[in-house]
């Protein structure tokens, strides 16, 4: 954790702490309520004893939109800066080291006013203590990571589950209230320790009962039993079909595309019907869906594209002989064309492996090409309502209708929330928007991030919001000039000061 200087912390000294004999202090930003000696750091490092003060050990952050000489937008990942605030730079004051409103009711440490192209704004900013949280991982791959429901452990703790697989992605959910609370502490701790270092950007090995281990990274690619993935294939079995059916026309007479889900056979497809492709009596195991669309022909696995196929012959499941003839060429590819095999039938209608031609050698390059490459995404989720609202306004359901009908702004390290429709304030947000670092935990076991509200000065008034704690950015900026961590905004992130939709 970044430790601040010493006439920094003075800048900082937390508002919240009440000094007990002996010189300690005793910290109430958090239902832990962790009595610090002198010296000493708090149980979540956040907080701090320095000179009998209760201080603040990170610094806020405040995110600025820099012009270079050029007139060009500068953001933060492309450009760190030298840290210091530019004055008359658009700023946003991000929840990240703001602060807690605990024990609920205090107003967020910062209610910010700000004038944006003439359009009176208020953001408020805080630090939400989530134990209603987690995380959804999207991990491009085809490679079986484990049945739905399969625990996904870290440290040999449960912290989550192998849930519904997407189009060329497998997905986990992790974390969430009952890990964080409901089993035994090293459980709680595994999982808030597993959520915070996803969270912050960090790699975590992961491990799946009945499955391979995985470590997963935002933004970076995954790495399945050791093996880093390369491609996300572009569609199931039948999409690659429909895809290359005219690119195999003349040089193949068959085409399997195996995938565990939704596996392609070229000759019975609409897509070579279209090309009049003759039957070819070649026949899937597995159960025809629709012409040219077999389900369940191979199982889940870690071989062929994700599937328990070691031998691509094993897809078909006979040979008709009244429609094959001695000499059918046939192909038979994954998804992503990492793997691919070719035969030429013999006398006895066998299928019996070729090299692969240049021309079909060439499709099964185009089928890689066409992959994009294999990410990891890290969404955290958290339930944003309940006490954190109080921090906003006396009246805090007013706010839950107010960002429900679009007039407050949610954000979290000024990256742009998605609200859940729905009661209360669900978010989900991607981790990779957010700034380095931006989550903490606290031992409750609980995840710390950033959250800020951002709607307009009249309707904060209306809303019921702390109006005697509001204060204009400039003073704020002033106050923590030299304490703060100036990050560069994240252009793909939009500005939450833009005007909004009147309201009512
Ligand atoms: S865990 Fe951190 S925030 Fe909570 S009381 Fe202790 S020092 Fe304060």
């Amino acid at each position: 954790m970044n430790d601040l200087g010493d006439h920094q912390k003075a800048a900082r000294t937390a508002a919240c702490g009440t000094r007990d004999a002996g010189g300690i202090v005793r910290c109430d930003a958090c239902p832990v309520l962790c009595r610090i000696r002198p010296g000493r750091d708090g149980a979540c490092g956040r907080y701090a004893n320095r000179h009998g003060r209760l201080v603040r050990t990170d610094p806020v952050v405040f995110a600025q939109k820099v012009v270079e000489d050029g007139g060009a937008l500068v953001e933060f990942a492309k450009n760190e800066g030298d840290g210091t605030l530019i004055r008359g730079a658009p700023t946003f004051v991000t929840g990240i080291g703001a602060g807690t409103t605990y024990p609920d009711y205090k107003p967020a440490p910062f209610i910010v006013a700000n004038d944006h192209d003439g359009y009176d704004t208020v953001t408020v900013v805080s630090e939400g203590m989530f134990t209603y949280c987690g995380v959804k991982v999207k991990i491009d791959t085809d490679r079986h990571l484990g049945g739905e429901c399969a625990t996904v452990r870290a440290d040999g703790q449960p912290v989550g589950h192998v849930t519904t697989a997407e189009y060329g992605s497998q997905m986990l959910a992790l974390g969430g209230v009952r890990h964080l609370t409901a089993g035994a502490r090293d459980e709680g701790r595994a999982t808030c320790a597993t959520l915070e270092r996803l969270c912050n950007g960090e790699a975590v090995e992961l491990g799946v009962d009945g499955g391979p281990d995985v470590v997963v990274q935002a933004g970076a690619a995954p790495v399945v039993d050791g093996r880093r993935e390369e491609r996300m294939r572009s569609g199931c079995g039948s999409a690659i079909v429909g895809m290359f059916a005219p690119q195999w026309a003349g040089h193949v007479d068959e085409v399997v595309v195996v995938d565990d889900h939704v596996t392609g056979l070229l000759s019975e497809h609409q897509a070579g019907r279209k090309l009049a492709l003759p039957p070819t009596g070649v026949q899937l195991c597995g159960r025809r869906s629709t012409p040219g669309r077999y389900f369940g022909v191979s199982g889940p696995g870690r071989s062929w594209g994700g599937t328990d196929l070691a031998d691509p012959r094993d897809a078909v499941a006979r040979i008709d002989a009244r429609l094959a003839w001695p000499g059918l060429r046939v192909l038979i590819t994954s998804t992503t064309g990492e793997d691919a095999f070719y035969a030429v039938l013999d006398d006895d209608l066998r299928l019996v492996e070729a090299p692969l031609p240049q021309p079909v050698a060439d499709s099964v390059a185009r089928i890689g090409d066409h992959c994009e490459p294999a990410l990891c995404t890290v969404m955290f989720m958290a339930g944003a309502g309940g006490s954190l609202r109080a921090g906003v306004t006396e009246n805090p359901v007013l706010l839950t209708r107010s960002v429900r009908a679009g007039e407050t702004r949610v954000t979290l390290g000024g990256a742009p929330a998605y609200v859940w429709p729905g009661g209360g304030i669900t978010v989900m947000v991607d981790v990779a928007r957010m700034p380095r670092g931006a989550f903490g935990s606290i031992p409750t076991p609980a995840l710390v991030a950033p959250i800020e509200f951002t709607l307009p000065r009249h309707l904060y008034a209306a809303l019921g919001g702390h109006d005697g704690f509001v204060r204009p950015l400039e003073d704020v900026l002033e106050q923590h000039a030299l304490s703060a961590r100036i990050e560069r905004w994240l252009l793909d992130n939009p500005w939450p000061l833009e005007p909004f939709r009147r309201s009512s």
